[in-house]
């Protein structure tokens, strides 16, 4: 297991993490049917309801079901399961469409960034929360801080609150979370209607807020895990999310199963390790390199553990940072990415 190597490392490689952090304003509430809006052309398609439609999305997003919902020039990733819930709002945005300018390219950029203007993204909130349908929500965005800190919504919060997640039972309220890497999570309990809406990064993840969420749901609202819907939308993937060694002595010394969330780092021209690790004299041996974590693994791990069933988990395969022609990733364009947002509230 390439993990246990690395636990005997005492060299400490530089932390590959990330904020992003944003300035999480608010929709103005109650919007109206937005005739400016340019529907993509769907004519061609067989279609249930007018300027909507949904797809599947298997080419990209794996085996889970998940589908593609096309509304309003945008594409909203969505899990049939809770979207085919009557009183439930729910999706996670992508990078097309939107009116924000990033290299010559249009795209629905959701948090608020030095290289766009405000305008631009509260008219992508607009475009993106009327494409869910959901027009009578306000949007309860948080200042993201990678914490564990869960916050319970009751009414609309006067002013953004500082934490990763959020859980309410009060219809009319859009629970909202920003990503461009971490991993998004929603969840909803059918049973007692209330959902929430989590932002996991490493850190977030080390400190289980996806647990944490659960417990708050089961603390405000006599949630049990086992009636838990559980999302997690497109975030960096194992395939490319490199992290110090330290980020998995950390995990290992909180969770037994942390190393199946890790993969060694290859880049094809290192020796044989096994060779690599008997050949060298003690003190010798080359600085250990980076390893590969797989956040939502992880994360869904913390789910089981809180006692949410596997075949309730629903979790997108997409990579932000492979797939940047449909996503936004922060590891791979830095400060001058746009930010996906993931949503989920309760119909009045
Ligand atoms: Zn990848």
């Amino acid at each position: 297991m390439a993990l246990y190597r690395f636990l005997d490392a005492v060299y400490f490689g530089d932390v590959h993490s990330h904020s992003n952090d944003q300035d999480a304003s608010l929709l103005p509430q109650r919007r109206g049917r937005d005739s400016d809006y340019t529907d993509r052309a769907v004519s061609t398609t067989k279609t249930v309801r007018q300027n909507r439609r949904r797809k599947p999305y298997a080419s990209t997003s794996g085996g889970d079901g998940w589908t593609e919902h096309v509304s309003k020039g945008l594409r909203i990733l969505q899990v049939p399961k809770l979207a085919k819930i009557p009183w439930l709002v729910h999706g996670f945005s992508t990078r097309p469409g939107g009116v924000s300018d990033l290299e010559g390219q249009k795209v629905c950029n959701l948090g608020f960034a030095e290289w766009d203007a405000r305008e631009n993204v509260l008219e992508n909130r607009r475009r993106f929360v009327g494409a869910l349908g959901g027009d009578q929500f306000s949007l309860a965005a948080l200042k993201q801080v990678h914490s564990d800190v869960v916050h319970y919504f009751e009414i609309h919060p006067c002013d953004p609150r500082h934490g990763d997640a959020s859980v309410t039972n009060r219809p009319g309220l859009l629970l909202a979370v920003q990503t461009a890497d971490c991993v998004p999570i929603l969840l909803v309990d059918t049973r007692r209607r209330a959902v929430a809406a989590v932002h996991a990064g490493w850190r977030g993840t080390l400190r289980r807020i996806v647990m944490k969420a659960v417990g708050k749901m089961t603390m405000q609202f006599g949630s049990r895990a086992a009636d838990i819907l559980a999302a997690l939308g497109p975030a960096i993937g194992g395939c490319c999310y490199e992290v110090g060694t330290e980020v998995a002595v950390e995990f290992q010394s909180q969770f037994s199963g942390a190393p199946e969330w890790f993969d060694e780092l290859r880049t094809g021209d290192e020796p044989n390790p096994l060779q690599w690790l008997n050949m060298k004299p003690p003190g010798h041996q080359p600085p250990p390199r980076n390893v590969l974590l797989d956040l939502r693994k992880a994360n869904r791990s913390q789910l089981l553990a809180a006692g949410v069933r596997p075949c309730n988990i629903h979790a997108s395969d997409l990579c932000t940072a492979c797939r940047r022609d449909l996503l936004f990733s922060y590891r791979k364009e830095g400060p001058r990415s746009g930010r996906l947002m993931a949503v989920i509230g309760i119909r009045a």
